[in-house]
């Protein structure tokens, strides 16, 4: 039988499918004739990121019919995991309140949620979404569907689109690729086609904030800067409008505390006058508590929404104007302004957008379908069926090695478009030092100890060499997903050890600004003690070096005619040397400096006597190895 053949960029393994995985809503969409659609369900394209599971681990419902679910069985339904993924507990701890599903408190590793008696991660949580997906597409395609593209976050880290992409691999997909929800957005409006240009992404959803600028340079699209939130979204509009509503009901049943159920259908209400007044002007909130005979009735108006969403609209103003500092931009250098996420059909966030960038902002396609048509297009491209287009997103952070002295030696800073790697060079410390540990940061501080570890391995077996002579290669690669591969060669021998960095879990935006600020507010600290770290190292190195060459003299290892000895004035040497010592001792960086010199120029007329030594040595047949 003839082998199938498949030509390159001919799609060989089936259909790849692209998927918007959101907080509140998820999609699945696809390339047909050219255009990109989203594959609808029985209740529309739309598929709740919600899940109902029984108390033996089954899931029961998954979209819309979990979403049903939440009303009378909220302690079996999970939403909002996206918010989890790539978490620990601590760092969601604040949002457990707000929750009717139980999160296990457990400092370690990643969070955990309780149902029935049973714990799951996030990252099964959002495969089982995923799996409905698959099937979705399936169903809509007769064939099994086995590829995807899924978009997050522009602000998730390694480990969010690691969880991200574990969720793919348990529901049964090959996740081919990890895109960022802005960029596919600006693929949906095809940004593309105008071949260069400067764009801003605003992507309000309901529990993540985006904003991406973008530059297109000859049909190359680059991040030029990312920020956000990933805890703001139209969920905390729903969250201050059930606080209102929970208010004015204890006003009036002061004994009124709601079980998780009646919660969700105050959340449920609140989502749908929020959602009424982006069209209506007013609205009748009706909510009836029939166990407990009680009923809220109440008009509101789209004024009263605008007023309590405020708060929380405001909060998207700094990461805009923080991404167009970032870029070295301003509102008139962004062309155009692409409009994503649900939240965004709320006049106010038009308004406040057009008044933000001084333009009228893009809104013509549906903003909750906008990201999954950007992934159908580039999972269209991965295919095979359409234009290659560059997708280059940025890293956070600055990512970088320990070196002596605990210090920080950056090699992909941070903004740096990714895919991309990198390359430095070190060397021994120690004589005959046969092993480096490479220990992975991430951070902006010039110590690590201040910076975030990612990971660590060995690189043994490197000949014993004198110190400095060794020679690591140090290899970094962020591949088109994020995800950091380090990789540490010594050149001589070739020895090679290698890592793929996977964080047990991931760094909240909290935690990047914070880390971001503390660089800015401690980078006159840090100056001053990564001079006094680097001269210290310095000292200690010409220290060692010359107690060695000293030795050897000594000894009688290296010969030294009489009458040259007397020439060298090794007692300045001496001193000079002891001088050193005393101020590595001690915490001056200059005086360390200045001592450093002297010796450097008391022991001049030695270096040259060895190397003259030798010379002749290994003229006379000898290694100059055996000698130095
Ligand atoms: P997304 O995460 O993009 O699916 O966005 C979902 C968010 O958009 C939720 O908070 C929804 O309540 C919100 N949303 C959907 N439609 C509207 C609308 N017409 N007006 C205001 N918010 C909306």
């Amino acid at each position: 039988m003839p082998l199938q053949i498949t030509l390159p960029g001919q799609n060989a393994g089936g259909k790849v499918v692209g998927i918007d995985l959101g907080t509140t809503n998820s999609l699945v969409a696809y390339v047909e004739f050219g255009e990109a659609k989203v594959i609808p369900g029985r209740d529309g394209g739309l598929v709740p990121s919600v899940v109902t599971l029984d108390d033996y681990g089954n899931v029961t419902a998954v979209g819309v019919a979990a979403k049903r679910r939440a009303l009378v069985d909220a302690g079996h339904t999970v939403y909002s995991v996206k918010r989890l993924m790539g978490k620990s507990y601590s760092d969601v701890q604040k949002e457990s309140g707000m929750l009717s599903y139980k999160l296990v408190p457990r400092e370690e590793g990643l969070v955990r949620i309780t149902i029935g008696g049973k714990e799951y991660t996030p990252i099964e949580l959002s495969g089982f979404v995923l799996a409905e997906l698959k099937e979705r597409a399936e169903k809509y395609f007769d064939e099994p569907v086995s590829k995807a593209v899924i978009t997050v976050p522009a602000y998730f880290n390694d480990a969010q689109r690691q969880a991200t992409k574990d969720a793919g691999r348990l529901a049964g997909l090959d996740v081919l690729r990890i895109i960022n929800e802005p960029t596919a957005a600006a693929l949906a409006y095809g940004l593309d086609r105008k071949k260069n240009g400067t764009f801003a992404v605003f992507d309000l959803g309901g529990g993540t904030f985006d904003i991406s600028i973008l530059k297109l340079t000859d049909g190359v699209f680059e991040v030029l800067s990312t920020n956000g939130d990933t805890y703001l979204g139209g969920d905390d509009i729903d969250r201050r409008l059930m606080e209102l509503f929970l208010s004015q009901i204890t006003r009036i049943e002061p004994g009124f505390t709601p079980s998780p159920e009646e919660l969700q259908q105050i959340r449920l209400e609140a989502e749908r006058a929020k959602i009424a007044l982006s069209s209506a002007h007013s609205f009748t909130v009706d909510l009836n508590f029939t166990q407990k005979n009680i009923v809220y009735k109440r008009n509101l108006t789209r004024g009263e929404v605008e007023m309590v969403a405020r708060p929380v609209l405001e909060r998207t103003k700094k990461p805009c104007l923080e991404a167009m500092k970032d870029a070295g931009l301003t509102p008139k250098d962004i062309e155009e302004v692409v409009l994503v996420g649900g939240a965004t059909r709320m006049p106010a966030v038009k308004e406040l957008v057009h008044e933000l960038f001084h333009k009228k902002p893009h809104d013509s396609l549906n903003p909750d379908e906008t990201v999954a048509l950007g992934a159908a297009i580039q999972a269209n491209v991965l295919s095979g069926g359409g234009q290659d287009i560059l997708l280059l997103d940025v890293t956070p952070l600055s990512l970088g090695i320990e070196t002596i002295g605990g210090m920080m030696s950056t090699i992909i800073p941070r903004n740096t478009t990714i895919p991309t790697k990198a390359q430095e060079n070190y060397t021994t410390f120690a004589d005959n030092q046969t092993g480096v540990i490479v220990n992975v940061f991430q951070g902006e501080r010039d110590l690590v100890k201040d910076n975030r570890h990612l990971a660590s391995f060995t690189l043994k077996g490197i000949p014993p060499l004198p110190a400095g002579a060794a020679k690591v290669e140090v290899n970094f690669l962020i591949d088109a997903d994020g995800i950091l591969h380090v990789s540490a060669k010594e050149v001589y021998t070739g020895i090679e050890s290698q890592i793929e960095v996977k964080p047990s879990y991931g760094l909240s935006d909290e935690e990047i600004e914070r880390m971001l600020r503390e660089s800015i507010q401690f980078a006159k600290q840090d100056i001053a003690v990564r001079k006094l770290t680097e001269s210290k190292t310095e000292g200690e190195r010409v220290v060692a070096a010359t107690e060695k060459v000293l030795g050897q003299i000594r000894r009688g290892d290296v010969k030294i005619a009489p009458e040259k000895m007397q020439t060298l004035n090794i007692n300045q040497m001496i001193d000079a040397l002891y001088a050193l010592k005393k101020s590595l001792a001690g915490e001056d960086a200059k005086e360390i400096g200045d001592n450093l010199s002297a010796l450097e120029h008391a022991t001049e007329p030695l270096a040259h006597e060895i190397m003259n030594a030798s010379v002749s040595e290994a003229l006379s047949g000898k290694a100059v190895e055996e000698v130095s």
